[in-house]
């Protein structure tokens, strides 16, 4: 089964010794390696990775969304190497430290504002997305426990959304792949429909197709007076969902049903967070500021799991008291771990120095340019873009009413073809989208769009 003659030494022995031990996420495994391929890497450089095999492929989805500012970037390398000889881990009950401390003050500096709301006042750390999106619920469901309003158990999310793989987060999930099996172990949760503006009808404006998902939000609310603790949503971006995008008049609406029905808005920016979407956050292009906003993944610039849950005064002030119980007593043995806060650091500090969002800027219409030409494609339905995110939406002859045969699996072809041109897609179903670290160039832009060409030419050339 391993045998691959074509495959240098040292990369077919690491395989064999992953396939040997590993078990990988997000993996049919009996598809390695012979219909998926498993390319075991040596080090990243930018925005490339280079495998054992001597390749170099280009990353075009910034490993799984996390990385910013490319491939072991020397200064986040350096910050975590110095706090890893300083202090690389305490206990944050009860004892504190600089990084923390820090990255919460310039965190809470940078979030979303809305202008007559009080801003986002405090942070609570986790180590993952998912982590931090159940801490999110937990906190909305615990401070009305606190005020004794105990019918208020429910959570809203949109349909088509993606929070995260616990059993928490998935609850507030909608993608059936990951959620089908385990839904009898799910708390219920409502779902709202999206505004996804791929969904509009014919001579509906992305506007009006998002304000009608906000009217039927607004009926939702109204069916559940008094049972609703939360609404989660991903701002404009629905990652997971096959990077669908809304308008942002969504969240203006969703914002104030919240407000006129006493909802905490969670916003979920754990994939569009730190200028992925053009802005810092997404919740910017609506101007709108949410009572949790939960973030991750590009948190640490890509360089190590650490989640932030950012809350406002109101939502921390109800847990004050003199009963433990009353508290928030959920956490991580590496709640706030020291060299995922340094890093962070350090990623923040680039963001500042390099000009990071004004220069994506130019490399979003560089995209964008790009992305054109393909629209022309034969299959390509939909191209879509939310700044440093490109999605090709493939149907079958450029129709949207005429999806792939799911058995067909586009997708996957179009991933395998693009590897063998040194590109690291990862399409979701037969979506194919760009998410490059912000440090990608117009070369690599170049070869990612003509890799993506010829993908998607030669994984439809089956149907
Ligand atoms: C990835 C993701 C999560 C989950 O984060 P993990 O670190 O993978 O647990 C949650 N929400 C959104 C929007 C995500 O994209």
């Amino acid at each position: 089964m391993l045998a691959d003659p074509s495959m240098p030494e040292p990369a077919r022995r690491w395989r064999e010794r992953d396939l040997a031990v590993l078990w990988h996420p997000c993996t049919q495994m009996r598809e390695h390696p012979d219909t998926l391929p498993l390319v075991p890497v040596e080090r990243g450089e930018g925005a490339w990775l280079v495998g054992y095999d001597g390749r170099r492929y280009l990353d075009g989805v910034s490993s799984w969304w996390t990385n910013l500012h490319g491939h072991a970037e020397p200064r986040i390398a350096e910050a975590i190497a110095r706090q890893a000889r300083t202090l690389e881990q305490v206990i944050l009950a009860g004892f504190s430290h600089a990084p923390a401390v820090e990255l919460a003050e310039r965190l809470l500096a940078i979030a979303p504002r809305q202008a007559g709301r009080a801003p986002l006042a405090k942070v609570f750390y986790a180590d993952n997305g998912s982590a931090g999106v159940e801490v999110a619920l937990k906190m909305a469901f615990h401070w009305f426990r606190n005020r004794g309003e105990e019918r208020r158990t429910k959570f809203v999310a949109l349909e088509n959304g993606y929070h995260g793989e616990t059993l928490g987060a998935l609850a507030v999930g909608d993608i059936p792949l990951y959620r089908r099996i385990y839904a009898p172990l799910l708390a219920q949760a409502l779902f709202a429909p999206s505004p996804d503006a791929y969904l509009a009808v014919p001579g509906e404006s992305e506007e009006q197709c998002a304000l009608r998902a906000a009217d039927a939000l607004a009926d939702l609310f109204d069916r559940h007076p008094g049972e609703i603790c939360a609404l989660i949503l991903e701002p404009r971006l629905q990652c997971a969902g096959g990077m669908r995008m809304h308008h942002p008049a969504y969240l203006r609406r969703a914002r104030e049903l919240c407000d006129a029905n006493g909802v905490f808005l969670v916003a979920d920016e754990i994939a569009t967070g730190f200028g992925r979407t053009g802005t810092m956050f997404a919740c910017e292009q609506a101007g709108v500021a949410p009572d949790l906003l939960c973030l991750s993944k590009g948190l640490t610039g890509g360089f190590l799991p650490l989640a932030a849950v950012l809350a406002t005064q109101v939502l921390y002030d109800g847990f004050l008291d003199d009963s433990r119980e009353r508290a928030f007593l959920h956490s991580h043995s590496y709640t706030g771990n020291p060299l995922a806060c340094a890093a962070a650091l350090a990623s923040l500090d680039i963001f500042a120095s390099d000009g990071v969002l004004e220069r994506n800027r130019a490399t979003a219409a560089a995209m964008a340019r790009r992305a054109a030409a393909l629209a022309r494609q034969r299959h390509v339905a939909d191209v879509r873009q939310a700044g440093m995110v490109v999605a090709f939406e493939l149907c079958r002859d450029g129709d949207r009413g005429r999806p792939f045969d799911p058995a067909l699996r586009i997708g996957l072809r179009a991933y395998r073809a693009a590897l063998d041109r040194g590109v690291l897609l990862r399409p979701l179903g037969d979506v194919l989208y760009w998410m490059p670290p912000y440090c990608v160039d117009a070369a690599q832009l170049d070869l990612l769009a003509e890799a993506t060409a010829e993908a998607i030419a030669e994984a439809t050339a089956c149907a």
